[in-house]
C-alpha cells in the first residue's frame, strides 16, 4: 500500500508524490452522449447554462462526474487537467479537503436557516478586510449582484442611464445584455429578444479601453448617467486588461459627473490578486471604486455573490434605506461557509503561485504555437488568460477580440480535449489555473500543446484555402 501525506498546497499526494487521481485517458464519451440525449430531452440545449453545450467547438459536451484537485472526471471515466475551474470559483483546485470537510460540517448543523448567521458575517469581514467596500450584502449569483448595484445606483442618483463597455460581460440582466461578450458572443446573439426596449435604451455601450469615447458619453448625457459598469479586468471577451489609467480615468469621470462607479470583480476578485483587481491598480494608484460585486471565487464553488461598496450608498438598502433588495438564500451558511474557507486558504503565497502557473502554461502555449507557425496572441489579464487565434496585435476590445480565426479554436480545443486537457469550449472565455496545478498537469498539458499546435495550424491553413 502507498503511503499518503498532505502536500504543501493541501493535496493528499501518494508517495510517489503524484496526486491520488486516475492516469489520464481521454478516450470515446458514449456514456456523455447517453446523457445528453437524456438532457436534452427535458432541458432547452441539453444544459442549465448555454455555453456548456459545445454549441461553439462542436462535438459532445462532457458531463462530469466527478473532481478532484487540477482534474475532472467525466461520466465515461476520462480524466482532464482542468482549464476551466468552473468558470473561475476553483481557485484551490477541485474538492480541497479542508473546503470539503467545512462544507460537511456546515451542512450537519442545518443548510439554510432563513435568519442571519455566524458564517456570513466572518465572510463578509473577510471581504471588507481585503477590498475597499465598507458594507456588503450577499446574494446567490453574480447577475443578482450587478443587478442589484445597478438598481442602488439607479435608486442613489435617480438616475437611469447605465453605461456599460461592449465585451463585457455582467450577468444576464436585462441592462447588462447589450453587446456582452461570453455566451452571448459565442451565439452570435447580438443583444436579446425578451429584454424590452425601453430597457435596452437606458443603456449605453461604449468601445473598452476606450477614454474618449467615456468623456463624448459624459458630454453628452453627463447629467443623466446613473453608474458606469465595467468588468474590472475584461475575461468574458478572453483575457483583455485595462490599459494602465482605463479604470482610474473611469473612477474620475464618475465622480466628476455625480455617477456611480460600479467595478464588477465578480470573475477577478480573490483570483487576480487577494484584492483582485483592485490590488493591481486601484490599491497602487489611490482610487476606489463606489461599488463593487463579487461571486466566483467568493462562494467556493457553491452560488455565493456580493455587492459592496461605499457605506452612504449601502445603506440606502432596506432595511436601512429605500432600495428594495433580498434573498431567501442570500448569506446561505453552507455557501458563505465554502467561500470563507477558500478565503482563509487562499494567502500571498496561493497568489504568488497560481501567478507562476498561469505564465508557465502561457509560455509552453506561446512556444507550440510559434513552433507550428499559428499566427496567436496569447494574452493575459492578471493570471487569467486566453488565446486569440489568427491575430498578432494586442487586443484591446471587443472590435479586436472578433476578429479572431474561431476555426482554429475548434481544432486546438479537440486536440487539447483528445489530450486529456479541458479547455473553455469557447474562444471568448478565459483559461483559469489553480493552486492545485502542479508540474504532473504542467506535463500533462505541455504533453497536449504541440498535437494541438498541429491541429490549429492545419486548420488555419484551410481557412486560407477557402479565401
Ligand atoms: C460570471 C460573471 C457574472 C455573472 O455571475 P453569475 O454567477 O454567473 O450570475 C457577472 N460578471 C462577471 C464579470 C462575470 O464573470
Amino acid at each position: 500500500m502507498l503511503s499518503q501525506a498532505v502536500g504543501d498546497n493541501g493535496w493528499v499526494t501518494t508517495a510517489a508524490g503524484a496526486p491520488s487521481v486516475p492516469a489520464t485517458n481521454a478516450g470515446a464519451v458514449p456514456a456523455s452522449a447517453a446523457l445528453f440525449t437524456r438532457a436534452k430531452a427535458v432541458s432547452p440545449g441539453g444544459v442549465n447554462s448555454p455555453v456548456r453545450a459545445f454549441r461553439a467547438v462542436g462535438g459532445t459536451p462532457r458531463f462530469m462526474r466527478a473532481a478532484s484537485g487540477a482534474y475532472l472526471t467525466d461520466a465515461d471515466g476520462n480524466t482532464y487537467v482542468d482549464m476551466v475551474g468552473s468558470w473561475g470559483p476553483m481557485l484551490l483546485g477541485h474538492a480541497h479537503p479542508a473546503v470539503v470537510a467545512a462544507v460537511r460540517e456546515a451542512a450537519g448543523r442545518g443548510t439554510s436557516f432563513g435568519t442571519p448567521s455566524e458564517p456570513e458575517v466572518a465572510l463578509a469581514e473577510e471581504i471588507v478586510g481585503r477590498t475597499p467596500v465598507e458594507l456588503v450584502r450577499m446574494v446567490s449569483s453574480g447577475t443578482e449582484a450587478t443587478m442589484s448595484a445597478i438598481r442602488l445606483a439607479r435608486g442613489c442618483t435617480g438616475r437611469d442611464l447605465v453605461v456599460k463597455f461592449a465585451g463585457c460581460y455582467h450577468g444576464h440582466v436585462d441592462s447588462l445584455l447589450a453587446d456582452a461578450g461570453s455566451g452571448l458572443v459565442t451565439f452570435a446573439v447580438p443583444g436579446t429578444p425578451g429584454v424590452p426596449a425601453a430597457s435596452a435604451a437606458q443603456t449605453l455601450v461604449l468601445p473598452y479601453n476606450d477614454p474618449d469615447a467615456v468623456d463624448a458619453a459624459f458630454a453628452e448625457h453627463g447629467d443623466s448617467i446613473a453608474c458606469v459598469i465595467t468588468e474590472a479586468a475584461a475575461g468574458n471577451m478572453g483575457a483583455v486588461p485595462p490599459e494602465p489609467g482605463f479604470n482610474a480615468h473611469l473612477a474620475k469621470t464618475c465622480q466628476d459627473n455625480g455617477a456611480v462607479f460600479v467595478s464588477d470583480e465578480v470573475m477577478t476578485g480573490f483570483r487576480v490578486s487577494r484584492c483582485g483587481q483592485w490590488g493591481l491598480d486601484g490599491a497602487r494608484e489611490g482610487w476606489r471604486p463606489d461599488l463593487m460585486t463579487f461571486g466566483k471565487v467568493m462562494g467556493g464553488g457553491f452560488p455565493a455573490a456580493a455587492f459592496g461598496g461605499r457605506a452612504d450608498l449601502m445603506s440606502q438598502l432596506a432595511p436601512d434605506g429605500p432600495v428594495y433588495q433580498a434573498g431567501t438564500l442570500s448569506g446561505n451558511p453552507v455557501a458563505t461557509t465554502a467561500g470563507l474557507t477558500t478565503l482563509r486558504l487562499a494567502t500571498p503565497e496561493v497568489y504568488a503561485a497560481l501567478d507562476a502557473t498561469a505564465d508557465a502554461v502561457q509560455q509552453l502555449a506561446r512556444q507550440a504555437l510559434q513552433a507550428a507557425g499559428v499566427p496567436h496572441v496569447v494574452q493575459s489579464a492578471g493570471n487569467m488568460f486566453s488565446i486569440f487565434f489568427g491575430r498578432t496585435e494586442p487586443v484591446r476590445n471587443f472590435v479586436d477580440a472578433q476578429a479572431q480565426d474561431p476555426s482554429c479554436y475548434r481544432a486546438f480545443f479537440h486536440a487539447m480535449l483528445a489530450a486529456g486537457v479541458y479547455l473553455p469550449p469557447s474562444s471568448y472565455e478565459s483559461w483559469f489555473v489553480s493552486y492545485a496545478h502542479d508540474d504532473r498537469a504542467l506535463g500533462i498539458i505541455a504533453e497536449a500543446l504541440p498535437v494541438a499546435a498541429a491541429a490549429a495550424a492545419a486548420a488555419s491553413r484551410q481557412g486560407h484555402t477557402h479565401g
